[in-house]
């Protein structure tokens, strides 16, 4: 209860693969963006952040 955290996920900007989950606290409200490596794609592409349920 005291520790609210929520969980985000980057999410590949080309097949929309959730591949890398991760939480954090909500100070930060910056969007993260970052190249990834993405399995279903087969390469580096770009991952932007979204908010994952749970
Ligand atoms: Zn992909």
């Amino acid at each position: 209860m005291a520790n609210e955290r929520l969980t985000f996920v980057l999410t590949c900007t080309e097949c929309k693969s959730k591949n890398y989950y991760y939480a954090k606290g909500k100070k930060k409200e910056y969007k993260v963006e970052a190249n990834k490596f993405c399995k279903a794609c087969g390469k580096k592409t770009l991952h932007k952040e979204a908010k994952a349920s749970k």
